[in-house]
């Protein structure tokens, strides 16, 4: 019996749980609980009561329980791939991407987390603490609540429980409505590589679910639009408890007149459908200086016309899956007809295939301006306009002409050219020959600017984030009075002024010279 079978068995009395269907079929594949704020707020007490023990553990010991998660999701990759394909419709290469990712957070933060959460010692020029011996450490928050989109069913929801729980935090995962199997196959990872019980929990539901989760625990972990991100913000901070919001964007691809255009075709592709087009890291429009574009035209839509699409089975089945979540068909076609009512032309694609399940063509759209829907707005679907710009001091300015700055990209030969215009991209994430491997380096923090989000995932400071600081200060040496103390001693002040002059005032500006 396969994992969604036995949801499907156990699952909750008809009518109050949330049917799962298989983008690429239409077939229903599971059933989960819609669980409610009472029951959210009941697993958020218990995963309090499990944090304890877990960050009581050492972080060696902590590791040894990810070491077991990394040999079982290894082990059950073949049935972990079937349901991330079967829950979200994508190629099974991108299945295994997410699944490769999760091994390896694993082994990273397991490996990193006794580096990020040492103590600091602290050492201050102030006359006013003289003497102290300071430093500060790394306490976990408490619970962390990671909420997730449905784009990647594993990536983006467990793949941010595991450096928080590496941090010694508990973790509620609430994952998409839309996907929420991968999700709870988790749990059952947790459960039978022995995990301390509750201390990784998953409450499957809608948005009241995702608000519930909000409104219980110590720091919430948001995937998902700016536009529910906003709403997860206004939240936590009525709570005053922090977020991070990772979010929508609109990522730009410039090709130099001096790329090889072999390399800027395969990786324009890759960007643009891997995942089906559906990343928060896919690029969603190309600018081409004027010198290559129609040698990057041509190859480009010959190589675009060899993509495959279609219900995905196996390995090398197909290159470009389903559209996940069904308002989103809507949404991509709206963008292909805004764009083609406002002059521009289809090169491949531009339709919803006949048959079962949601599909929607790759497709190549070129004659595009910034009018258009399709450069603006976010499409998250297997389309791709491309327009010409006279040179790239052009293309920086339609690049940073977006509410979004999540990932920008430049495909180019003179490093020096390409670093320099990388540095003036409003993104958090720049790629150079390059587009979304940034994703996959954990030690390099990643996060959007603008509205594609707050905070970042990855890198020392996306580690830290689920951790609080404290600062200690200890006097080794107390007297009996301080300087600074009343009754204040005026000749006192006279010497601390003497003191801070000669170290930062004319006395410095003497030495100086
Ligand atoms: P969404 O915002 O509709 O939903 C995301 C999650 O939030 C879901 O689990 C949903 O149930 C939950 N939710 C809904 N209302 C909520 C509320 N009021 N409070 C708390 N939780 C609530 O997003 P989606 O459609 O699932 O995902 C697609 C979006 O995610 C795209 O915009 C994409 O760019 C973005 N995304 C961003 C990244 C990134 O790293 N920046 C990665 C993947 C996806």
């Amino acid at each position: 019996m396969t994992q969604n079978q036995a949801l499907r068995a156990d699952g909750p009395p008809a009518g109050t749980g949330i049917a799962v269907d298989n983008p690429a079929t239409g077939a229903v594949v599971g059933e989960v609980p819609d669980t409610s704020a009472e029951e959210v707020a009941q697993a958020v007490e218990r995963a309090r009561r499990a944090q304890r023990g877990w960050a009581e553990l050492d972080t060696r010991a902590r590791a040894a329980f990810f070491a077991r998660g990394r040999r079982w999701l290894l082990a059950h990759r073949e049935e972990i791939a079937d349901l991330i394909v079967e829950e979200n419709g994508k190629a099974r290469e991108d299945a295994v991407v997410e699944i490769v990712y999760c091994a390896s957070a694993f082994a990273y933060w397991a490996k990193q987390a006794r580096g990020l959460l040492a103590r600091t010692r602290i050492r201050s020029l102030s006359p006013f603490v003289l003497g102290r011996s300071m430093y500060t450490r790394r306490v976990p928050r408490g619970v962390v609540g990671v909420i997730g989109p449905w784009n990647n069913p594993l990536l983006n929801s467990f793949g941010d429980a595991v450096p928080a729980l590496a941090a010694g935090n508990a973790v509620v995962l609430k994952p998409s409505e839309q996907t929420p199997l991968t999700a709870l196959l988790m749990e059952r990872m947790a459960r039978e590589c022995g995990w301390p019980k509750d201390v990784f929990q998953v409450v499957t539901g809608a948005g009241a679910t995702g608000r519930a989760v909000v409104d219980t625990v110590d720091f919430v972990m948001f995937t998902g639009s700016t536009r529910t991100g906003r709403l997860v913000a206004a939240r936590a901070g009525e709570r005053l408890v922090p977020c991070s919001l990772e979010l929508g964007g609109k990522d730009a691809l410039v090709v130099l007149a001096d790329a090889n255009l072999e390399r800027a075709v395969s990786v324009t592709i890759q960007g643009a459908l891997s995942n089906g087009g559906q990343m928060c890291t896919s690029v969603e429009r190309v600018y081409v200086e004027e010198p290559v574009y129609d040698a990057y035209l041509t190859l480009l839509r010959e190589r675009f016309r060899q993509v495959t699409s279609g219900r995905p089975a196996g390995l090398g089945s197909v290159d470009v899956g389903a559209v996940t979540f069904p308002p989103q068909l809507a949404v991509i076609q709206d963008h292909v007809d805004d764009a083609v009512r406002k002059g521009a032309r289809v090169l491949a694609g531009g339709h919803t295939p006949e048959g079962p399940g949601r599909f929607f063509e790759p497709t190549l759209l070129v004659d595009v301006d910034h009018g258009m829907k399709c450069m603006r707005e976010e499409t998250f679907g297997p389309t791709l306009p491309v327009m010409k710009v006279a040179d790239a001091e052009e293309a920086l300015r339609l690049v940073n002409d977006s509410t979004y700055g999540l990932q920008a990209s430049i495909i180019g030969s003179d490093m020096k050219r390409a670093r320099r215009l990388a540095e003036r991209f409003e993104a958090g994430c720049v790629t150079i020959n390059d587009a979304q491997t940034n994703y996959m380096a954990l030690g390099l923090p990643m996060g959007g600017w603008k509205e594609s989000g707050l905070g970042v995932r990855h890198g020392a400071e996306g580690f830290r984030k689920y951790t609080r600081l404290q600062a200690i200060s200890t006097n080794r040496f107390p007297m009996r009075r301080d300087m600074h103390m009343i009754p204040y001693e005026p000749s006192a002040y006279r010497f601390v002024l003497r003191l801070v002059d000669a170290m930062y005032g004319t006395g410095l500006r003497r030495r100086a010279k």
